[in-house]
This record gives C-alpha cells, structure tokens and sequence, in this order.
C-alpha cells in the first residue's frame, strides 16, 4: 500500500509510519510541527519513507496513488489546546474536510484518528462505542472534543455520501517513548519530574481515573483497523484503569525518585473517569493490548532518561 499519514512526526504518528514502514508499505508524511517534532522521525532511512511539511488544513496535493490515508494530524494534550485553540479547531474540521476529499479523489481508505474525549466527562462507565457523550462545548476542553465530533460526523458523511470506505478509532489514554519532555500529560510530566526529583505535580486529588495503553499496542489495534471493513467507530485502550494518584506512585517507585507528590488545582471538565469497553475491539478486529504497565514504563523511562541525560540509577 501507498499510505499518507498526517501529523506523521507526532507521538503516534511517527510510531504509525514505523509500523507500516516495517510492514513493507510506501508512507507519504505530513506534518506542519505545531506540537510534531522533526527528531520523531529523523531516525527514519528508508527509501519508502518521504515527507513534505504541511498545514493538512489548506487543499492537499499528493502525486500519484494513495491506498489509505490516516489522519493524525492534531494538537493532542489539553496543554496544546489551550496554547493552540484555534489551530486544534481547524485540523479536526478543515483539515479533516480536506483529507476526506484527498481520500474521495484517490479512492483511499481513510482512516480518522478520533479520540475518548469525545465521550467527554462520561456518564456511562466503561464507555461503550454506542454512548454519545457528555462535552462541555464551550469549555477549554471543547476545542478539541467538538472537532473531533465534527471530525466524525464528517467522515461518516464521506462514506454515506459519497461512498468513501471510512474508519474511526477512539483513542484513549495512551504512553510511550516519544511523548514530548513538556507535553503537559499525565504520564511525561509523572516520569520527567520523577527523574529529576522534582516534585511530581497531581490535579486535583488524584481520585480520577484513566486507562493507559501502550504505544505499540495501541498502533496494532489501528493495523487492524484499517485492514477491517468496520465502518462505526471502535474504542482502541488499555481497560486496565488505575487513580492518577496511583499512576504517580507507580511512576516514583519505578524511577527509583526521591519526589514527592504535590497536589495542584483539577483542570476545568478533566473527566472523572474513564475506561474504554474494548468488546468491540476484541470480536471485530480480534485485538487486545499485550503489554503491561511494567514494562510499557520501563520502555518510556528509558526514553526519558535518554532524552533528559539522566542515567539508569544503579
Ligand atoms: N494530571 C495530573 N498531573 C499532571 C498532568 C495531568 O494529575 O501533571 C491529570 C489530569 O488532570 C487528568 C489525568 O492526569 O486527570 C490525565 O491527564 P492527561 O493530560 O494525561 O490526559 P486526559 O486524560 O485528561 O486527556
């Protein structure tokens, strides 16, 4: 296959262009590094890789075939949106407008990354694919759970429409090697204040709770994905849900840190809970997460401590 990935040197954009890389496909890349960052993919020497830099939110252009496109491009951290409100905007509605086309004229798969946020601060536990939300439309949050609902509605419009084979996967909480030192999420800041033993910051009091899935788990349930024929959404995380409080423990003891936890003010709409149901996952795509907390943390530790030039303590 011939595949465009957009946002392709963010976090799991750059893990997606491994993955099908290695799998023996042809990736076109894009990516206008708002939150992307070029060392994600500058490891990247293969002759089937190119990449152009690229606002997806204005008309693209793509010489020759394209077999699926996979649209990743988005601010993804609740600190990007409130840094970048606008832009957050426009990808999930412009950019997602203009990637759908690309996908009608080539006669592609497309295949939209959506998100758990759009299941809001849910009412319904463990979320379920069929449960419509409970969004906050003009809070901070808004900006990026109501363009990926636009997002949605929009890919879902292509395929009645205009026939376009659509897919989406809700993305939850998910961590690895290449988050952003300053991305602003739970996981990098828990494991880059830990491995310097600052003072681990937690919002609110740590009560709420997520599901962490593992970057590669997460991009073979995309693989899978796309290879299917499903059109309706379907959930892609870990369902193994922990407190944050207990995350930032995990987080200390596996750094071996002398931090300590402080406690800060909970972000406006942060969601209580979350846990996705994978039922779905599991009987249509046959996929379930495989690796552990334990050792998804070891793999980011060891990337953090790279990345900080903080040794491996004795
Ligand atoms: N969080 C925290 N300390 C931090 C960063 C995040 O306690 O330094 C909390 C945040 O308030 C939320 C959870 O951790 O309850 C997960 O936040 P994250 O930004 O990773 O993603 P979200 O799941 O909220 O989109």
């Amino acid at each position: 296959m011939r595949v465009l990935i957009t946002g392709v040197a963010g976090f799991i954009g750059s893990h997606l262009a491994d993955r099908f890389l290695a799998d023996g496909h042809e990736v076109v890349g894009m990516d206008n590094f708002i939150t992307g960052d070029v060392a994600n993919i500058a490891h990247i020497r293969n002759p089937r890789f190119s990449f152009v830099q690229y606002d997806v939110t204005n008309y693209i252009y793509v010489e020759g075939p394209l077999d699926a496109i996979l649209h990743f491009a988005s601010p993804a951290s609740p600190i990007d949106y409130l840094e970048f409100p606008i832009p957050t905007l426009k990808v999930g509605s412009l950019g997602t407008h203009k990637a759908l086309g690309l996908a009608k004229a080539k006669g592609a798969v497309f295949l939209l990354a959506s998100t758990s946020e759009v299941y809001g601060d849910p009412l319904v536990h463990p979320q379920t694919e069929d449960y419509w939300g409970n969004v906050n439309p003009i809070g901070p949050r808004g900006v990026y759970d109501e363009a990926k609902r636009f997002a949605e509605a929009l890919t879902m419009a292509y395929h009645r429409s205009h026939g376009v084979p659509t897919r989406i996967v809700r993305i939850f909480n998910t961590y690895g090697p290449r988050m952003r030192v300053r991305d602003g999420r739970a996981v990098p800041n828990f494991i880059a204040q830990a491995l310097r033993n600052e003072e681990v910051t937690v919002y609110g009091d740590g009560s709420q709770t997520r599901s962490f899935c593992y970057v590669t788990d997460l991009v073979d349930g995309i693989a899978r994905l796309l290879a299917s024929d499903s059109i309706s959404p379907v959930n892609i995380g870990n369902p193994s849900e922990m407190s944050v409080l207990s995350m930032a423990e995990t987080i200390i003891r596996a750094t071996g840190s002398r931090s300590r936890v402080v406690f800060r003010p909970l972000p406006m709409d942060d969601p209580k809970v979350r846990q996705p149901d994978i039922s779905k996952a599991r009987s249509v795509l046959g996929w379930e997460p495989r690796v552990g907390l334990e050792e998804g943390l070891k793999e980011t530790i060891g990337y953090f401590r790279a990345k900080l030039g903080i040794p491996a303590a004795r």
